[in-house]
């Protein structure tokens, strides 16, 4: 506008001002560069502060021990808080389970449950008490030989692309075909396995068949039982199972109740009824421990445990009620 206005009036030239628009023009791109290199600039140094607070990190300190010892899994009047936690997730909790066992955690959510599982696979180390196998505190055993031996199932476990078999033997690459077999019967994935269009030799994963949340944790379990772990930390898949899945899990369970698996077993349970059949069930709330002991002894009692089976009982019928009410009106 200046430009024309100056034409105009004379100071400029036609020509001077078509230059100076087409010389303004070529400036604009390297401008623009600049400022884009600066942007990328500042995202680069924010991800090189947090690598660089990574690479800072000390690594765990473990002990000398590499020879973990078969012995009941317990904690010992731990407590325990997250740093910057006002209340403490776990508050004078002990509990112990014998090796072969197959022990439940059960009670509300935040009740700390994934909590103490996390400090047995040692993730973290309670403020007070200890965490011991065989007596021995966990703090003793060297890091490596400790997750070796400790196997954890999430919820949602990560299974890579390849076969069935592949995936089972992770842990564990020259075990033979037999082997594979066996921890799959344990694992109770057998069944569905050999359904498949290639049984173990099925591909899996994101070009392959694709597994439900339950038959990953299947595969997961036999993938512990062929590692040789000897604790097997499982967090049962969450709460809103439609039936078919619950079964597969229940399958799943029952294979480690067989107790053919030789593995302790501690299983963080949504479902109170998949769990009915464990050793010992035990009850949390709150951090603490409430109460523990067999289905029949924690019914007996008419207790916690009977009051979460209740509720549970009562949310599954109303389920129940709104679907048939659905059908109903849908015929
Ligand atoms: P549950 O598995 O029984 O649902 P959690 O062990 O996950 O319970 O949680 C116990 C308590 O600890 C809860 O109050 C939860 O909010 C808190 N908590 C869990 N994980 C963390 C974390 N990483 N940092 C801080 N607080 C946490
Ligand atoms: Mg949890």
């Amino acid at each position: 506008l200046v430009g024309g206005w100056m034409a105009v009036q004379g100071s400029l030239t036609i020509g001077e001002l078509t230059a100076f628009i087409m010389y303004q023009r070529q400036l604009q791109g390297p401008v623009k560069a600049v400022m884009f290199f600066n942007d990328k600039l500042q995202a680069g140094m924010a991800a090189l502060e947090r690598l660089s607070g990574l690479m800072d990190t000390t690594p765990e300190d473990g002990g000398e021990v590499e020879d973990i010892p078969v012995g009941p899994v317990a904690l010992e009047e731990v407590s325990f808080a997250y740093p910057d936690a006002e209340e403490r997730a776990l508050k004078d909790l002990s509990l112990r389970v014998e090796p072969g066992d197959t022990a439940a955690l059960v009670g509300s959510s935040g009740a700390g449950k994934s909590t103490a599982s996390n400090l047995i696979a040692r993730f973290w180390d309670p403020q007070e008490g200890r965490v011991t196998i065989d007596g021995q505190d966990v703090r003793t055993f060297d890091l490596k030989a400790l997750r070796r031996r400790i196997a954890l199932v999430p919820q949602d476990p990560t299974l890579f692309s390849g076969t069935v078999a592949e995936n089972i033997c992770y842990a564990n690459p020259g075990a033979e075909e037999e082997a594979v077999r066996r921890a799959g019967e344990l694992a109770n994935a057998h069944g569905f396995i050999r359904r498949l269009p290639n049984g173990y030799a099925t591909q899996i994963g994101e070009r392959g068949v694709r597994l439900s949340g339950g038959q990953k944790q299947r595969v997961a379990i036999a993938r512990a039982i062929l590692k040789d772990a000897q604790v097997l930390l499982l967090d049962e898949a969450t709460s809103d199972l439609d039936s078919e899945s619950e079964a597969v899990i229940q399958d799943a369970l029952d294979g480690l109740f067989a107790r053919g698996s030789g593995l302790t077993s501690i299983v963080i349970a949504h479902r109170l009824s998949t769990i009915e059949d464990a050793d010992t069930i035990f009850v949390m709330e709150d951090g603490r421990l409430v109460e523990s002991g067999s289905h029949e002894e924690l019914l007996a009692r008419d207790g916690r445990y009977a009051e979460l089976r209740a509720l549970q009982h009562r949310s599954e019928e109303e389920v129940a009620s709104v679907r048939s009410g659905e059908r109903l009106t849908r015929s």
